[in-house]
Protein backbone atom coordinates (compact mmCIF):
# COMPACT_ATOMS: atom_id res chain seq x y z
CA UNK A 1 0.00 0.00 0.00
CA UNK A 2 2.83 2.53 0.37
CA UNK A 3 4.68 1.73 -2.66
CA UNK A 4 2.71 3.61 -5.54
CA UNK A 5 2.79 1.27 -7.97
CA UNK A 6 0.59 -1.63 -6.29
CA UNK A 7 -1.72 0.67 -3.90
CA UNK A 8 -4.02 -0.06 -6.19
CA UNK A 9 -4.06 -3.39 -6.14
CA UNK A 10 -7.18 -4.23 -3.79
CA UNK A 11 -6.17 -6.96 -0.61
CA UNK A 12 -8.00 -9.55 1.13
CA UNK A 13 -7.17 -11.03 4.18
CA UNK A 14 -7.77 -14.38 4.47
CA UNK A 15 -6.44 -15.01 8.01
CA UNK A 16 -7.41 -17.35 11.09
CA UNK A 17 -7.22 -14.95 13.72
CA UNK A 18 -10.80 -13.60 14.80
CA UNK A 19 -10.51 -10.74 16.73
CA UNK A 20 -12.43 -7.65 15.63
CA UNK A 21 -9.00 -6.04 16.38
CA UNK A 22 -7.32 -7.90 14.07
CA UNK A 23 -9.77 -7.15 11.22
CA UNK A 24 -10.39 -3.22 12.21
CA UNK A 25 -6.08 -3.62 11.59
CA UNK A 26 -6.46 -5.03 8.44
CA UNK A 27 -9.20 -2.81 7.06
CA UNK A 28 -7.27 0.22 8.05
CA UNK A 29 -3.99 -1.19 6.30
CA UNK A 30 -5.91 -0.56 2.89
CA UNK A 31 -7.47 -4.19 2.80
CA UNK A 32 -10.90 -4.49 0.48
CA UNK A 33 -12.38 -7.27 2.19
CA UNK A 34 -11.45 -9.97 5.27
CA UNK A 35 -12.15 -13.61 5.68
CA UNK A 36 -11.79 -15.83 8.77
CA UNK A 37 -10.95 -19.41 8.29
CA UNK A 38 -11.43 -21.94 8.06
CA UNK A 39 -12.99 -20.32 4.25
CA UNK A 40 -15.66 -21.57 1.92
CA UNK A 41 -13.87 -21.28 -1.87
CA UNK A 42 -17.64 -20.66 -3.08
CA UNK A 43 -18.17 -17.57 -1.11
CA UNK A 44 -14.31 -16.24 -1.34
CA UNK A 45 -14.69 -16.51 -5.31
CA UNK A 46 -18.13 -14.85 -5.02
CA UNK A 47 -15.88 -12.05 -2.84
CA UNK A 48 -12.71 -11.87 -5.58
CA UNK A 49 -15.08 -11.72 -8.40
CA UNK A 50 -17.35 -8.25 -6.55
CA UNK A 51 -14.17 -6.80 -5.92
CA UNK A 52 -12.68 -7.19 -9.06
CA UNK A 53 -15.76 -5.78 -10.53
CA UNK A 54 -15.02 -2.29 -8.24
CA UNK A 55 -11.51 -2.40 -9.34
CA UNK A 56 -12.51 -2.79 -12.79
CA UNK A 57 -15.38 0.29 -12.62
CA UNK A 58 -13.07 2.79 -10.36
CA UNK A 59 -10.12 1.99 -13.05
CA UNK A 60 -12.51 3.38 -16.11
CA UNK A 61 -13.76 5.93 -13.97
CA UNK A 62 -10.74 7.37 -12.51
CA UNK A 63 -9.31 7.02 -16.37
CA UNK A 64 -12.42 8.60 -17.89
CA UNK A 65 -11.87 11.58 -15.57
CA UNK A 66 -8.60 12.14 -16.78
CA UNK A 67 -9.50 12.84 -20.16
CA UNK A 68 -10.16 15.68 -22.40
CA UNK A 69 -13.71 15.54 -23.04
CA UNK A 70 -13.14 17.21 -26.57
CA UNK A 71 -10.01 16.00 -27.89
CA UNK A 72 -9.90 12.68 -25.84
CA UNK A 73 -6.05 13.34 -24.74
CA UNK A 74 -5.15 13.81 -21.09
CA UNK A 75 -6.70 16.86 -19.74
CA UNK A 76 -5.19 19.54 -17.09
CA UNK A 77 -5.54 16.95 -13.98
CA UNK A 78 -3.65 14.86 -15.62
CA UNK A 79 -1.12 16.75 -16.68
CA UNK A 80 -0.61 18.42 -13.33
CA UNK A 81 -0.54 15.06 -11.69
CA UNK A 82 1.57 13.42 -14.38
CA UNK A 83 4.07 16.30 -14.41
CA UNK A 84 4.38 16.33 -10.34
CA UNK A 85 4.76 12.09 -10.53
CA UNK A 86 7.43 12.51 -13.02
CA UNK A 87 9.33 16.08 -11.25
CA UNK A 88 9.93 13.84 -8.32
CA UNK A 89 10.62 10.66 -10.41
CA UNK A 90 13.57 12.77 -12.20
CA UNK A 91 15.06 14.09 -9.16
CA UNK A 92 15.15 10.89 -7.50
CA UNK A 93 16.69 9.07 -10.66
CA UNK A 94 18.66 12.72 -11.58
CA UNK A 95 17.62 12.62 -15.15
CA UNK A 96 16.41 15.23 -17.81
CA UNK A 97 12.83 16.36 -17.48
CA UNK A 98 11.58 18.12 -20.64
CA UNK A 99 8.10 20.31 -21.61
CA UNK A 100 6.76 21.37 -25.04
CA UNK A 101 4.13 24.20 -24.58
CA UNK A 102 1.47 24.68 -27.48
CA UNK A 103 -0.62 27.29 -28.71
CA UNK A 104 -2.98 27.45 -31.88
CA UNK A 105 -1.86 30.55 -33.62
CA UNK A 106 -4.63 33.12 -34.15
CA UNK A 107 -7.00 31.04 -33.17
CA UNK A 108 -10.34 33.31 -32.23
CA UNK A 109 -9.86 34.49 -35.83
CA UNK A 110 -10.80 31.16 -36.53
CA UNK A 111 -13.82 30.30 -34.49
CA UNK A 112 -14.99 34.12 -35.60
CA UNK A 113 -14.50 33.31 -39.41
CA UNK A 114 -15.54 29.66 -39.14
CA UNK A 115 -17.75 29.46 -35.97
CA UNK A 116 -17.12 27.47 -33.06
CA UNK A 117 -18.17 23.68 -34.42
CA UNK A 118 -15.06 24.43 -36.65
CA UNK A 119 -12.78 25.48 -33.98
CA UNK A 120 -13.59 22.42 -32.17
CA UNK A 121 -13.27 19.91 -35.13
CA UNK A 122 -9.84 21.69 -35.40
CA UNK A 123 -8.53 21.16 -31.47
CA UNK A 124 -9.13 17.32 -32.19
CA UNK A 125 -7.83 17.02 -35.68
CA UNK A 126 -4.58 19.45 -33.62
CA UNK A 127 -5.13 16.69 -30.89
CA UNK A 128 -4.65 13.56 -32.78
CA UNK A 129 -1.88 14.96 -34.33
CA UNK A 130 0.22 15.43 -32.00
CA UNK A 131 -0.71 12.34 -29.51
CA UNK A 132 0.71 10.46 -32.99
CA UNK A 133 4.16 11.83 -32.00
CA UNK A 134 4.34 11.20 -29.12
CA UNK A 135 5.11 7.34 -29.02
CA UNK A 136 7.27 6.54 -25.89
CA UNK A 137 5.35 4.97 -22.92
CA UNK A 138 5.99 7.52 -20.58
CA UNK A 139 5.38 10.92 -23.04
CA UNK A 140 2.16 12.68 -22.28
CA UNK A 141 0.54 14.77 -24.88
CA UNK A 142 -2.21 16.86 -22.78
CA UNK A 143 -4.92 19.49 -23.86
CA UNK A 144 -4.07 22.24 -21.12
CA UNK A 145 -6.50 24.83 -21.59
CA UNK A 146 -8.28 26.58 -24.44
CA UNK A 147 -6.48 25.93 -27.80
CA UNK A 148 -3.49 25.14 -25.72
CA UNK A 149 -1.54 21.61 -25.49
CA UNK A 150 0.99 20.63 -23.35
CA UNK A 151 4.14 17.90 -23.74
CA UNK A 152 5.62 16.39 -21.14
CA UNK A 153 8.79 14.10 -21.55
CA UNK A 154 10.39 12.40 -19.31
CA UNK A 155 14.02 11.31 -19.26
CA UNK A 156 14.48 13.54 -22.47
CA UNK A 157 17.41 16.37 -23.20
CA UNK A 158 16.40 19.96 -24.44
CA UNK A 159 17.70 18.81 -28.03
CA UNK A 160 15.33 15.86 -27.83
CA UNK A 161 12.13 17.71 -27.00
CA UNK A 162 13.42 20.73 -29.57
CA UNK A 163 13.80 18.41 -32.35
CA UNK A 164 10.27 16.43 -31.70
CA UNK A 165 8.55 20.17 -31.07
CA UNK A 166 9.76 21.13 -34.31
CA UNK A 167 8.41 17.72 -36.11
CA UNK A 168 4.97 18.24 -34.19
CA UNK A 169 4.98 21.91 -35.70
CA UNK A 170 5.36 20.74 -39.18
CA UNK A 171 2.79 17.76 -39.17
CA UNK A 172 0.47 20.45 -38.14
CA UNK A 173 1.09 22.50 -40.90
CA UNK A 174 1.19 19.88 -42.71
CA UNK A 175 -2.54 19.42 -41.76
CA UNK A 176 -3.14 22.08 -44.09
CA UNK A 177 -6.74 23.15 -42.49
CA UNK A 178 -7.22 26.53 -43.79
CA UNK A 179 -7.39 29.50 -41.80
CA UNK A 180 -7.73 32.59 -44.19
CA UNK A 181 -7.42 35.24 -41.23
CA UNK A 182 -4.09 34.35 -40.03
CA UNK A 183 -0.96 36.50 -40.55
CA UNK A 184 1.40 33.66 -40.54
CA UNK A 185 -0.12 30.86 -42.95
CA UNK A 186 -3.00 30.62 -45.19
CA UNK A 187 -3.34 27.48 -42.87
CA UNK A 188 -3.69 26.53 -39.17
CA UNK A 189 -0.17 26.96 -36.98
CA UNK A 190 0.63 26.59 -33.57
CA UNK A 191 3.40 28.31 -31.76
CA UNK A 192 5.50 26.03 -29.11
CA UNK A 193 8.17 26.86 -26.30
CA UNK A 194 10.43 24.08 -24.87
CA UNK A 195 11.99 23.61 -21.35
CA UNK A 196 14.06 21.22 -19.90
CA UNK A 197 15.84 20.96 -16.30
CA UNK A 198 17.27 18.26 -14.12
CA UNK A 199 14.45 18.70 -11.53
CA UNK A 200 15.86 18.41 -8.04
CA UNK A 201 13.76 18.12 -4.62
CA UNK A 202 14.07 21.91 -4.01
CA UNK A 203 12.81 23.16 -6.86
CA UNK A 204 8.85 23.01 -8.21
CA UNK A 205 7.43 21.71 -11.23
CA UNK A 206 5.73 25.36 -11.68
CA UNK A 207 9.16 26.51 -12.81
CA UNK A 208 9.42 24.28 -15.42
CA UNK A 209 6.06 25.39 -16.78
CA UNK A 210 6.76 29.19 -16.50
CA UNK A 211 10.11 28.33 -18.45
CA UNK A 212 8.27 26.79 -21.89
CA UNK A 213 5.54 29.20 -21.27
CA UNK A 214 7.97 31.71 -21.31
CA UNK A 215 9.67 30.47 -24.83
CA UNK A 216 5.98 30.38 -25.97
CA UNK A 217 5.96 33.77 -25.33
CA UNK A 218 8.81 34.48 -27.53
CA UNK A 219 7.62 32.15 -30.10
CA UNK A 220 4.81 34.30 -30.43
CA UNK A 221 6.11 37.40 -30.41
CA UNK A 222 9.07 36.72 -32.96
CA UNK A 223 6.09 35.57 -35.83
CA UNK A 224 4.21 32.48 -34.13
CA UNK A 225 4.14 29.18 -36.35
CA UNK A 226 7.55 28.38 -34.57
CA UNK A 227 9.27 26.57 -32.15
CA UNK A 228 11.01 28.84 -29.60
CA UNK A 229 13.79 27.10 -26.64
CA UNK A 230 16.79 28.52 -24.97
CA UNK A 231 19.45 28.51 -27.88
CA UNK A 232 22.36 28.51 -25.68
CA UNK A 233 21.38 25.34 -23.84
CA UNK A 234 20.02 23.84 -27.40
CA UNK A 235 23.36 24.02 -28.99
CA UNK A 236 25.25 22.99 -25.70
CA UNK A 237 23.12 19.77 -25.18
P1 LIG B 1 -2.41 33.89 -30.58
O1 LIG B 1 -1.86 33.61 -31.95
O2 LIG B 1 -1.73 35.05 -29.94
O3 LIG B 1 -2.39 32.67 -29.72
O4 LIG B 1 -3.93 34.33 -30.79
P2 LIG B 1 -5.22 33.54 -30.37
O5 LIG B 1 -6.38 34.18 -31.06
O6 LIG B 1 -5.07 32.08 -30.62
O7 LIG B 1 -5.23 33.73 -28.80
P3 LIG B 1 -6.35 34.10 -27.77
O8 LIG B 1 -5.86 33.57 -26.47
O9 LIG B 1 -6.69 35.56 -27.88
O10 LIG B 1 -7.63 33.31 -28.22
C1 LIG B 1 -7.79 31.96 -27.99
C2 LIG B 1 -9.11 31.59 -28.58
O11 LIG B 1 -9.28 30.19 -28.65
C3 LIG B 1 -10.30 32.06 -27.77
C4 LIG B 1 -11.39 31.15 -28.17
O12 LIG B 1 -12.12 31.74 -29.23
C5 LIG B 1 -10.66 29.92 -28.72
N1 LIG B 1 -10.94 28.71 -27.94
C6 LIG B 1 -10.46 28.39 -26.72
N2 LIG B 1 -10.98 27.20 -26.33
C7 LIG B 1 -11.78 26.76 -27.33
C8 LIG B 1 -12.58 25.60 -27.53
O13 LIG B 1 -12.68 24.71 -26.69
N3 LIG B 1 -13.26 25.50 -28.69
C9 LIG B 1 -13.19 26.47 -29.64
N4 LIG B 1 -13.88 26.32 -30.76
N5 LIG B 1 -12.44 27.57 -29.48
C10 LIG B 1 -11.75 27.72 -28.36
MG1 LIG C 1 -3.90 30.78 -25.90
MG1 LIG D 1 -3.59 31.04 -29.52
Amino acid sequence: KANPQTSGIPVIFITAQHQEMDEILGLELGAVDFISKPINPTIVRARVRTHLALKLQSDMLRSIAMLDGLTGVANRRRFDEYLDINWRQAARDKTQLSLIMIDVDYFKRYNDHYGHLAGDNCLRIIAKALAEFVRRPMDLVARYGGEEFACILPNTSLQGAYRLAETMRKSIEALSIEHKLSDVAPCVSASFGVASTAPDSESNAMSLVAAADQQLYMAKGRGRNQVSADDALVAAT
